[in-house]
């Protein structure tokens, strides 16, 4: 009988402890390096009876990753679905807020909508979602409705995004039926539709996770180096060597690609390919904001607004505001404007102010705000993304493994998709070793 591999995870965001959860449970022992406190993007903050969910706050009923990583960390009972709120989404449409729905739209983008469901066509690798949406559904609809829904997943614009890599199900259902109407009709029924969360915010899969694995599994340092002699491989952090029978590199690309760069230079090349969002997040709380009660609104580039949008998160997730107010969320910047990605708080708050104003007809204060930066929010899958993913991976030796969101489409579900694939292919590695030993 063979002796439990050691690997080391090198990140503690939800790929690395997709993949720690996974090999622990296989028999590996396991140890997650980060600087950081686990959880990575995936963090709550609590203040005077504010949640915050400083990164990530949802996952779609198609998350299956994020249902089996709730499960494997034995809180699938803190798994919400969002109510009735979370159904109300608004864009802005000709300077004006609109229910998100045929209101938003013209006639002719309503007849374009309608007669693009039926519509038949390949989609070719490489495909753009606005080549998809404007093939589909008309130039008006790609470059309104869609691009909102874009801008609020990526940031991006729908020209910089891959259709294939960013909705994978619905592309391979179009690929064997030919149109958007008979591909939606064959998707699987699973569970109800809708948007999910976690009651308490994102830090429970942090917190879950310490408590299964234990806290002496975390160490918190920063990896400089990894390398591989006669014996294994290798994890240098300022204080410590560790050894290691397999690593698996679970930080966003440009990272790993510094660590892969005198190891597997085509992956470091492949990596440092992948493009990110920037972004500024403002959270801010009120007593008397206007807006509608809803999930919250998103503008497409062409309205130029002065920010991307604003989630109404104390409607979406009770319970989440201090007494008599309300929380947001509002994101600037993005690759179209990354300049607002670094405005200062005073120049966030006359935004907001300004913005509200215009949307609403109506004052707001903004009676606290937490301004978080992520200079690299979002991996952005662009056209070719897939094909790069499979040639990165493709190039990797024995016992080293990458995950992070950057294998799919930037989502947690992604990142917890390729944390447990990576950990199964380490464990059968392992498990090749082990056979061929004996
Ligand atoms: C504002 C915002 C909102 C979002 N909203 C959603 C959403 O609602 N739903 C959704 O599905 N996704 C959302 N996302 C995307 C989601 O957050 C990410 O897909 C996911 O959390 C990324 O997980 P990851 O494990 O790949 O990377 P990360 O969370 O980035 O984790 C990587 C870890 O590697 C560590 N690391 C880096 N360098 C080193 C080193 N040298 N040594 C050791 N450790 C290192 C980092 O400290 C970090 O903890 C959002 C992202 C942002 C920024």
């Amino acid at each position: 009988m063979s002796t439990a591999p050691t690997i080391v995870i090198i990140g503690a965001g939800i790929a690395g402890i997709a993949a720690a959860v996974r090999l622990n449970s296989l028999g590996a022992t396991v140890r997650i390096i980060d600087p950081e406190p686990a959880g990575g993007k995936a963090h709550t903050l609590v203040r005077d009876g504010w949640r915050i969910e400083v990164g990530p706050h949802s996952f779609t009923s198609r998350a299956e990753s994020m249902f089996e990583l709730a499960s494997e960390l034995g809180i699938g009972d803190k798994v919400i679905k969002l109510g009735a709120a979370a159904s109300n989404r608004y864009i802005v449409s000709r300077g004006r807020l609109v229910k998100a729905g045929p209101m938003a739209l013209s006639l002719a983008e309503i007849w374009g909508v309608a007669s693009g469901m039926f519509r038949r066509g390949d989609v070719p690798a490489g495909m753009s979602v606005r080549e998809f949406l404007a093939g589909r559904f008309g130039e008006a609809f790609a470059d309104g409705p869609g691009d909102a829904m874009l801008t609020g997943i990526w940031a991006a614009s729908p020209a910089e995004v891959e259709m294939e890599t960013a909705f994978p199900a619905l592309t391979a259902a179009v690929r064997a039926h030919g149109s958007v109407f008979a591909a939606v009709r064959s998707l699987p029924k699973g569970r109800p539709s809708g948007t999910y969360a976690f009651d308490e915010g994102m830090g429970a899969i942090a917190e879950a996770a310490r408590a299964k694995l234990g806290a002496g599994s975390f160490m918190t340092e920063e990896v400089g180096r990894i390398r591989r002699d006669q014996a294994g491989w290798l994890v240098e952090t300022r204080e410590k060597l560790q050894r290691a029978d397999g690593i698996l590199v679970a930080t966003h690309a440009p990272t790993a690609a510094r660590l892969l760069a005198d190891l597997v230079p085509d992956a470091a090349d492949g990596l440092t390919g992948i493009r990110y969002s920037p972004l500024a997040v403002a959270h801010w709380i009120a007593p008397d904001a206007a807006f509608p009660r809803g999930f919250g609104w998103l503008s497409p580039f062409r309205e130029a607004r002065p920010m991307l949008g604003t989630l109404f998160s104390s409607d979406i997730f009770p319970g989440r505001a201090p007494a008599g107010m309300r929380a947001f969320t509002s994101m600037f910047g993005g690759t179209r404007r990354p300049d607002d990605a670094t405005l200062d708080a005073q120049a966030i708050t006359q935004r907001l102010k300004d913005e509200h104003r215009a949307l609403t007809g109506k004052e707001v204060t903004v009676a606290d705000l937490q301004v978080m930066r992520h200079p690299r929010a979002v991996p952005i899958p662009e056209p070719g993304h897939a094909r790069r993913v499979e040639a990165i991976l493709g190039t990797l030796p024995p016992g080293l493994a990458l995950a992070g969101a950057w294998c799919g489409c930037g989502a947690m579900n992604d990142a917890a998709a390729a944390g447990f694939v990576a950990a199964d292919r380490l464990w059968r590695e392992h498990a090749n070793r082990s056979e061929n030993v004996a």
